[in-house]
């Protein structure tokens, strides 16, 4: 099912706002007819979209089940419950909180419930594929706390976990960081959470990008191991936009401390709705089927693309993402990833590891595989995927040659519909 509106789309926002109302069509058409490499976007379900867009969004319900602030309680208690219970049995978590806005208010709520302002607190750096919330200097948890930062090993592209022992050892951190934005390998959730008994720090493992797969039993979960687990609900989890934090049982009152009152005010009722229909989509066996073929696909376009003489990070991947260095193709990121949009293939430069270029044109793109595989692409169709980022490098600058590649990405996609559009005219 995948057709879930008439022929005008948004008629009532066509009613109140024409300005808006072309603004989400034209949005629309351009998620369904450009080739959607982003590693932290996907597409949800219409089930997912509905709920979302409901009349959810109009109630308060500050605190948590049973202990509300506002009457009228009973159906948002319910829901509430539902998302909760849904992540504990997916992940095997003791305890979730579903509460947090996204990830950063997630990862800010963590630093609430066990550090004090100017403790020191250890994550991966941002260069290497950490995230800004695990200690970056521009970013609160690098004003507010003294950070420090592991990053990558220069010959292999991955974490030392030697390096990350002896930074702790020497730092002894109150709160030590896995996990980020740019990691294509299997990060060894048992090996930090060692380290961090160790030094008596809090071992958080942010699964912002992989809990979908993590979910789907594909990849290994740092549950077992980890005080918390943090991670946002719509990367490869494939739910609405928000967040959410789970951890063992002894830590249950200062999360949810944390969240609410420590850091928010009411909670976003039609998300917590969206999120239990996305958990329970991700608790079937087809979404089990859905998370490997992400990982198929990935390793499938890293072939595709080492054959054609690019760069990987790491060598390739284990998960959805591919990072690229572009230093050996004469191209910065940023000017490839505009040449990829302008050709229907939207995806973001990011930095490399050891980076000489500036974060704001660095040497690398990023790519995922978890929204097209939402679209049922497959690894046969990576090679075609490469040759067209290929044949974009080699025509950068060739606006006519860029277009007829973005004509052929739309021809391809068509026979792939993305959940939640439609197909055909969006009015
Ligand atoms: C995306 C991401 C976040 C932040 O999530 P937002 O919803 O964008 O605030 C935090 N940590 C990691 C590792 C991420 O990839």
């Amino acid at each position: 099912m995948t057709v879930r509106y008439g022929l005008t789309m948004f008629p009532y926002t066509k009613e109140a706002d024409v300005e808006i109302h072309s603004l989400l069509v034209e949005e629309t058409a351009r998620q369904r007819d450009k080739l959607r490499l982003i590693a932290s976007e996907n597409y949800v379900s219409a089930a997912v979209l509905e709920a979302t867009g409901s009349v959810l969004t109009n109630k308060y319900s500050e605190g948590y089940a049973g202990k509300r602030y506002y009457e009228g309680q009973e159906f948002i208690d319910a829901i509430e419950g539902l998302a909760i219970s849904r992540a504990k049995t997916l992940f095997g978590a003791d305890h979730v909180n579903v509460q947090p806005y996204s990830g950063s208010p997630a990862n800010l709520a963590v630093y609430l419930a066990f550090a004090k302002p100017g403790d020191t607190v250890m994550g991966m750096g941002l260069s290497a594929g950490g995230h800004l919330t695990h200690g970056h200097h521009v970013a609160i948890s690098g004003k507010f706390f003294n950070a420090v930062q592991y990053g990558v090993r220069e010959d292999t592209g991955m974490i030392d976990l030697d390096e990350v022992r002896d930074i702790a050892l020497k730092e002894r951190p109150t709160i030590l960081w896995a996990g980020g934005t740019a990691v294509p390998r299997i990060i060894d959730f048992e090996g930090f959470a060692a380290i961090a008994k160790e030094v008596g720090a809090t071992f958080v493992a942010d699964i912002a990008h992989i809990s979908g797969l993590v979910a789907a039993g594909v990849h290994p979960s740092p549950v077992p191991y980890a005080d918390v687990v943090s991670t946002t609900t719509h990367k490869t989890l494939r739910g609405p936009r928000g967040g959410m934090l789970m951890c063992k049982e002894e830590h249950q009152k200062a999360i949810d401390r944390a969240v609410f009152p420590g850091l928010q005010g009411g909670p976003h009722n039609h998300t917590t709705a969206g999120l239990a229909i996305a958990l329970k989509e991700a608790s079937q066996p087809a979404f089990k089927v859905y998370a490997q073929t992400i990982i198929d696909n990935a390793k499938a376009l890293a072939a595709a693309m080492l054959a054609r003489g690019y760069d990987l990070v790491s060598g390739g991947t284990d998960n959805h993402l591919i990072l690229c260095d572009l230093r050996n193709k004469n191209t910065l990121g940023k000017p490839l990833a505009k040449a990829l949009d302008k050709a229907g293939i939207s995806l973001n430069y990011n930095s490399v590891p050891f980076d000489t270029a500036k974060p704001f044109n660095p040497s690398g793109i990023r790519i995922g595989t978890p929204a097209m595989t939402s679209r049922g692409l497959k690894p046969e169709h990576m090679d075609k995927v490469a040759e067209w980022m290929d044949a974009v490098l080699l025509n950068m600058e060739n606006e006519s040659k860029l277009t007829a590649i973005a004509n052929d990405v739309k021809g391809f996609l068509s026979d792939f519909p993305a959940p939640g559009i439609p197909v055909g005219d969006l009015g």
